[in-house]
Formats: structure tokens, C-alpha cells, sequence
């Protein structure tokens, strides 16, 4: 399916869980995950009117962006090491994986423009997942605060790979409740006021819960690129 097939259907599903739970559609940004994809397939989504892609490798990134450039807003999803930093930094608009401090101070030391950050959480608590404890999150924020180059605007999590409907919307409530903590205190280096977080099979769950931004890959652009399929 062309991908403007795809986000039309998507686009549906995201109104129908505004609509649901009350919120504004444009509160929802769709991110196109575009790593198991070719620069063709990417460039078919901003054709579609996706403003925003998203790379998890450093690899992926610099690949498309030597291509696409600036055209859309860029999105580094995947864990990052603090070595890749430099090589990604100029590209990107927003780093949705900060999850600890040497990265963080990284990102800041090559940052020459503000970086929009996300801390990432590991709600679920799997042992293979990245990100901080939720209450981990509290504390770790202020160690943030005199990175002049980073802002906190959210949270990122990524939810159980399960289809259980109420442990996934657990997760995802869950993260939303310790993001209007975090608004709460009223930080200026940490407005936190969005929530990454809803992929493919659960993103309409996602949006019912709060979700700012969606992640989408597999029911957007497809996984047309075979060896992309490993983990890293
Ligand atoms: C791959 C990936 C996605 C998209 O996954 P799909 O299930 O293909 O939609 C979202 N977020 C992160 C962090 C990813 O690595």
C-alpha cells in the first residue's frame, strides 16, 4: 500500500481516538519511523504531508538526511551512545532517548542550537528495554537544569510488545501521570508538556491516554528493507 494509503487510515484511527477521549487532533504529531525503509520510501511520506521522520541508527539517519535534508523535522527514537552523538547532532530537531546524565551532558557539549529532549522511561519495567525507572525520572530531571543546550519537552516510553489492551493502556497512563507530575514543578528547562509514546499495534490506545506523538514504522511505511529487522 502507498503510504498516503496508509496515513489515511491511520489519520482515521488517530480522529476516532480524539474523538473518544476528548482531545484535540492537533495535539497528535505522527512520526514516520522510517529505519526499516528506503530514502524512496521515506520520501514517499513527506509526499504524503508527514512532516516529521524518525531513524533509531545513526546510520539510517545521516542516510536520509543526505537526501531529504531539512525538509522534514528529524527524530533520533533508538538508544543512542554518547560516542554518536556528534554525528547526529546537526541533523536532528528532537532526541526522544535521554536516559542518563553522560549522554545528556554530550548532547549539550555538541549541541549548537537548542536540542528538544525527551526522557525516556522504561514503564513496563522488561529487562530489555532502555530508559529510567519512573521514579528515577524525578531526581534525574534536575540534574539536567544549567544544560543550556537541552529541553526537557516530554517523555518517550515504549510499551510491552503485548495485545492486551488494559496492560498497554496501563503503560501508557502511567507515563502520562508522572508527565503531569513533572508540569507540575514548573520547571523552565523542563516544560515536559509532551508524551512520545503509541507504535504501530498500539498507537490508537496511545492517543486515547495522551500521546503528543506517535511513532509510527510497520502500518505506516511498511518494513520493505530485510536486514533491517535485527535488534541493535
Ligand atoms: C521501530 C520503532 C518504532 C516503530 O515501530 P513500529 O512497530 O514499526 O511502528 C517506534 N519507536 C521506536 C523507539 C522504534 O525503535
Amino acid at each position: 500500500m502507498s503510504v498516503s494509503a496508509n496515513y489515511e487510515i491511520i489519520n482515521q484511527q488517530i480522529n476516532s481516538a480524539c474523538e473518544k477521549s476528548g482531545r484535540n487532533r492537533a495535539e497528535v504529531k505522527v512520526i514516520a519511523v522510517t529505519k526499516y525503509v528506503s530514502v524512496a520510501r521515506a520520501k514517499e511520506a513527506l509526499d504524503a504531508g508527514i512532516l516529521h521522520l524518525g531513524e533509531n541508527r545513526d546510520e539510517g539517519l545521516l542516510e536520509k538526511w543526505s537526501v531529504l535534508a531539512d525538509k522534514p523535522s528529524w527524530h533520533f527514537i533508538g538508544s543512542l551512545q554518547t560516542r554518536k552523538v556528534k554525528n547526529i547532532i546537526d541533523k536532528v530537531d528532537f532526541i526522544h532517548s535521554v536516559d542518563r546524565l553522560s549522554l545528556a551532558v554530550e548532547i549539550n557539549k555538541r549541541a549548537t542550537r537548542t536540542i528538544n529532549c525527551f526522557i525516556q522511561v522504561n514503564v513496563s519495567g522488561e529487562a530489555s528495554k532502555h530508559g529510567l525507572e519512573p521514579d528515577q525520572v524525578g531526581e534525574f530531571i534536575y540534574q539536567l537544569k544549567d544544560l543550556s543546550n537541552i529541553r526537557i519537552i516530554g517523555l518517550m516510553t515504549m510499551a510491552p510488545n503485548i495485545k492486551d489492551e488494559t496492560e498497554l493502556r496501563d503503560c501508557f497512563r502511567k507515563l502520562r501521570q508522572l508527565r503531569d507530575k513533572i508540569v507540575d514543578l514548573n520547571l523552565e528547562f523542563a516544560p515536559c508538556t509532551e508524551l512520545s509514546m503509541g507504535m504501530s499495534n498500539d498507537f490508537a490506545i496511545a492517543v486515547e491516554e495522551g500521546a503528543t506523538m506517535v511513532r509510527i514504522g510497520t502500518a505506516l511505511v511498511g518494513e520493505e528493507v530485510e536486514e533491517a529487522h535485527h535488534e541493535y
